[in-house]
């Protein structure tokens, strides 16, 4: 099957091609093929971008929220008669499976959607006055061009929590979204286009990641910045803006803690939570990743998963049979085995799986793990991948301490139907997102973020759009 989408820059509001820029190779995981070239934006594109950003944000500040809402929801038409293309470029770039695709472009509609709706409620508030006599308002007003830096795992949902919030909240906005998946950004790009957006309110460009950020972020031009990724890069973003002070939203890793309480009935938990490991072959940043089972149905909880486990069914991501597709580049790979072997060393035991799937493309089998010690690596380093440690437990004491003993704290699972446990366990979690007895973590109206080294601001919910925006306080007195 072919790629077709066009890769392009897009800067003030034009797109433009590889001619007399660099080329990057684009990969499909599942094959290792060269499905496409991404030209990359050199100095004079990005400077212009920079500027553009500024006109366009001179421009869409003006807009009212209703204007910005119909240009918004006329763009989710165009991305839902295109949705399915779209879908299989997400597949072809980034390996998940044609269903996991059109949910996330199910996500995208949804996220523009009330996004746009929520920008008709960025409400301030009047104050009483100490005297009476002066009326105090705090007024909402959009924060300025943004810069925003996005990873590879939601090609689509990725880029739209930063370009619909930040268009929602009357921002401009330079986006680079990754050079592994870019075909999306750059059909939703096109969406927006096509819909009518004035010049330099979205831009989209490629490159060099360090370069890029470099470039834009040591111009006064963009007041904000937003970056899904790793710890290590969010910092270093954190310090490019300190030299402009430029408000940072940063969504970086996770290692998400299950808690499974002795109370529950495991064949309904495993149900819920070893399809929800695998998604996306297990690179989500809310994916479970440590699995803390209380030892009354810990030897259950692990024969379950193994039986779940064995069947899931590897492989390109477009045949209708896949469950799971490839991880996104060797390097991915090349981790689990580093995981793996380190586990081995430690005494670990392999359940199932254990090791490279296939010839051809980025496999990696889904793996369950028991018997590991707690500083085993993979009980301290994000997984981002297809492996399942489990690990027992005692007290709910015991298991917020394990639960808590990293630096990073995003998403969280609980599994009990007592109550007294379920308050101490979402009470002690030093987290951002606690989900108990469900799975269901992320939608467009509810605040997404985390706490510690997973970075801080919110995207989604109406948290989303206070990260793009500043408070004016105005004081008035009717006369002198
Ligand atoms: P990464 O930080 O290396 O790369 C992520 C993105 O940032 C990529 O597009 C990359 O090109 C870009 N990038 C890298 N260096 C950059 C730089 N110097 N300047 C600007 N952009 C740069 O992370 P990764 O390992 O490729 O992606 C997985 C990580 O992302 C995991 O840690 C995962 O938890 C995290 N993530 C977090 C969330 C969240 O919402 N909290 C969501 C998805 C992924």
């Amino acid at each position: 099957m072919n790629y077709n989408q066009k890769l392009q820059l897009l800067i003030d509001g034009k797109w433009v091609g590889s001619s007399n820029r660099e080329t990057i190779p684009v990969f499909n995981p599942a094959t290792e093929e060269v499905i496409s070239h991404l030209p990359i934006a050199n100095e004079s594109d990005l400077s212009n971008a920079l500027n553009s950003s500024k006109k366009g944000f001179e421009i869409w500040k003006k807009w009212s929220p209703l204007r910005r809402q119909a240009l918004m929801l006329k763009t989710v038409e165009i991305i839902k008669r295109r949705s399915d293309e779209i879908a299989k470029t997400l597949t072809m770039e980034m390996g998940k499976t044609f269903r996991e695709s059109k949910q996330e472009i199910n996500q995208v509609i949804e996220t523009i959607t009330w996004c746009a709706e929520e920008g008709k409620r960025t409400y301030g508030r009047i104050i009483p006055s100490r005297d009476g006599l002066a009326r105090q308002m705090v007024i909402k007003e959009p924060i300025g061009p943004v810069a925003a830096f996005v990873a590879w795992n939601f090609p689509g949902g990725n880029v739209i929590r930063k370009v619909a919030s930040t268009l929602a909240a009357g921002c401009s906005i330079i986006i680079k979204p990754s050079e592994e998946t870019p075909g999306t950004g750059v059909a939703i790009g096109e969406c927006f286009m096509e819909a009518g957006l004035p010049p330099g309110v979205l831009n989209i460009v490629f490159g060099v990641p360090d370069n890029i950020s470099k470039f834009l972020l040591k111009s006064s031009i963009p007041k904000a910045v937003t970056f899904t990724g790793s710890v290590e890069v969010g910092k270093h973003l954190q310090s490019l803006s300190s030299q402009t002070l430029k408000k940072c939203t940063l969504e970086l890793g996770g290692h998400a803690p299950v808690i499974i309480c002795n109370d529950v009935d495991i064949a309904k938990v495993l149900n819920k939570i070893a399809y929800w490991k695998f998604r996306n072959s297990g690179q989500v940043c809310i994916s479970p990743s440590r699995f803390f089972v209380q030892e009354a149905v810990y030897k259950e909880f692990i024969r379950g998963f193994v039986d779940i486990t064995k069947q899931i069914k590897l492989g390109n991501g477009l045949e209708d049979s896949t469950d799971m597709g490839p991880l996104i580049f060797g390097r991915q790979v090349e981790k689990m085995e580093y995981f793996v072997e380190n586990a081995k060393s430690l005494g670990g035991k392999i359940n199932c799986g254990g090791q490279r799937f296939g010839t051809k493309g980025y496999f990696y089998e889904p793996t369950v793990l028991t018997d590991l010690p707690m500083h085993a690596k993979m009980l301290n380093e994000e997984i981002f991948g297809p492996l399942v440690p489990i690990i027992p437990f005692k007290s709910l004491e015991d298991a917020i301490e394990k639960s808590n003993s990293l630096s990073v704290g995003l998403a969280s699972y609980i599994f009990t139907e007592d109550q007294k446990s379920s308050h101490f366990l979402s009470n002690n979690l030093e987290v951002g997102i606690v989900c108990v007895n469900h799975t269901i973590v992320s939608v467009p109206e509810t605040p997404f973020g985390g706490v510690g080294e997973s970075g801080y601001g919110k995207e989604n919910g109406i948290e989303g759009l206070e990260s793009f925006l500043t408070s004016k306080y105005i004081t008035e007195i009717s006369h002198l």
